[in-house]
């Protein structure tokens, strides 16, 4: 059955494009360009943290941005004590949620500028993630005043650092907006922007004991989703982590507990002989290195039709050439640093491995600093040759035959993910006949592949990629309540 979304009003944001706005954003933020911020747990009761640990930029290790402590065993034993699911009437949550989302946008220059400094987002990157965090909270408050069921109860919420606020907002707003108490624990590398999200929803009125914030790696998740006291998880990350937490929640919670996770993708996208070739580069280099390809959604593997195979790989070298990656804070940067030296170490390991076997097609240079690392292009027969999921910005580059686009199909299907999918053509029987076989929870027709729009583009994947609902979609709050039960009639 096809559903069609209503229209709404998504948030507008600021026009990069303007001036009048650039300095506006620019006035805003420089005062938190050196600041360091403090960002322990926020636990409705009182904290015995672990040691401090300190958060630096990933431009620029030199630049402090704050120091966090991690939520201590103690700590998560506190806030499942303190955990009282959200009392009000759904209409008083859905007022306060939108009151948060308010004051998101107010403190924009503080959060463009955390979001720079700690996670390496660019400006249009921060922009974006803001206006999704915003409509998160802004259509799980409308959503909240059509439920119909209850609470489930403790809800867990854990967050990726690649999208540190939109995500780790969208996650805590439906867990709230259904009436639940709330345990956020947002990824370790990315603690100051959740410090400062959460506090920004406990100053729209959300109180303390319904949200609170553990800060810490993955033993604080691990605790947290080993409690028999949670009744469901909403997880956003890897494959292998998810599968870790299903066997967790299996063997220590109660049958009921919910567990909603998007994680990984080997997402193509496929260019036949009719598809307009500086179109689909641009999205191209789009999909796979804008965020430094730190997206779950970004463009893995492209196929290019045999017959315009030469001319296309010369473009697409000539438009990596073009692509800048520098300090996200200035302006011109189209990209940032990976976010860790652990993720530089393995990806760098992977492109030289690459190129030993002379599979490296091209590679562009990206500057001296702290964990950049230069976007990478390589060669494989098929995605069936793919190790893995390379998390940064690293595009695979194979061919195939008009005949055999079906084929082409299976082999990305054969990989057992199905996140994104990207196609460029101009022949119609052609989108109809790809779109139809392959397995993806979001696919894109002659565009790039990445940044799902709240409400209107609802996002995630099936099989590897993860369980649904859909977030920004109209089946997402529901799950983080018990289900309708019918009451049966004889
Ligand atoms: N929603 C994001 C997008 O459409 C991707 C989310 C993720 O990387 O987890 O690009």
């Amino acid at each position: 059955t096809d559903i069609f979304l209503p229209v709404r009003e998504n948030s507008k944001g600021w026009d990069l494009k303007a001036a009048e706005h650039l300095r506006e954003i620019d006035d805003a933020r420089s005062p938190f360009r050196h600041t360091s911020f403090e960002a322990g747990p926020l636990i409705a009761g009182e904290t015995r943290p672990d040691a401090a640990s300190e958060r630096r930029n990933p431009s620029d290790p030199s630049d402090m941005v704050g120091t966090t402590r991690f939520a201590s065993k103690a700590d998560v034993d506190t806030a499942l004590e303190a955990a009282r699911p959200w009392a009000a009437s759904p209409q008083e949550r859905a007022q306060i949620l939108k009151r948060a989302a308010k004051l998101f946008e107010e403190n924009f220059g503080e959060i463009f500028a955390v979001l720079c400094r700690e996670a390496g987002k660019t400006l249009p990157d921060a922009l974006a993630e803001l206006r999704e965090a915003v409509d998160f909270l802004n259509y799980y408050a409308e959503e909240a005043t059509r439920l119909t069921s209850e609470p489930l109860g403790r809800f867990v919420c854990i967050s990726p650092w690649n999208f540190p606020l939109a995500i780790f907002t969208g996650q805590i707003a439906a867990g709230l907006a259904a009436g639940n108490a709330v345990l956020a624990k947002p990824a370790e590398q990315t603690p100051v922007i959740a410090h400062l999200g959460t506090r920004l929803l406990h100053e729209a009125g959300v109180p303390k004991d319904a949200l609170q914030l553990l800060p810490g790696a993955g033993e604080v998740g691990a605790a947290l989703t080993s409690d028999p006291r949670i009744d469901g998880v909403a997880f956003t990350g890897s494959t292998d982590t998810a599968r870790k937490i299903k066997k967790a929640m299996a063997e220590n919670c109660h049958p009921g507990a919910p567990l909603i996770a998007e994680t990984g993708g080997l997402n193509a996208m496929i260019v036949d002989s009719s598809a307009l070739p500086e179109q689909a580069i641009r999205d191209i280099i789009q999909s796979a290195f804008q965020s430094a390809g730190q997206r779950c959604s970004a463009c893995r593997c492209v196929y290019v039709q045999e017959d315009i195979a030469k001319s296309f790989i010369a473009m697409l070298k000539g438009a990596m050439d073009a692509f800048r990656p520098a300090d996200p804070w200035a302006i011109h940067s189209d990209s940032g640093p990976l976010i860790d030296a652990e993720a530089h170490g393995q990806i760098s390991d992977y492109i030289a491995k690459a190129k030993a076997e002379g599979r490296l097609l091209h590679q562009i240079e990206a500057p001296d600093l702290g964990y950049f690392l230069a976007p990478a292009l390589i060669k494989v027969d098929s995605i069936s040759d793919m190790e893995r999921e390379v998390f940064g910005p690293v595009l695979h580059f194979a061919t195939f035959k008009a005949k055999d686009i079906d084929k082409v199909v299976d082999a990305i299907n054969g990989r057992g993910y199905g996140l994104t999918f990207g196609l460029h053509t101009r022949i119609d029987d052609r989108v109809q006949q790809v779109t139809e076989r392959i397995h993806a929870g979001n696919l894109y027709v002659n565009r790039n592949q990445i940044g799902a729009i709240v409400a209107s583009q609802p996002f995630g994947g099936e099989g590897l990629s993860g369980t649904g609902p859909k977030a920004g979609g109209p089946f997402y709050v529901q799950r983080f309540q018990k289900p309708v039960t019918p009451k049966y009639r004889p």
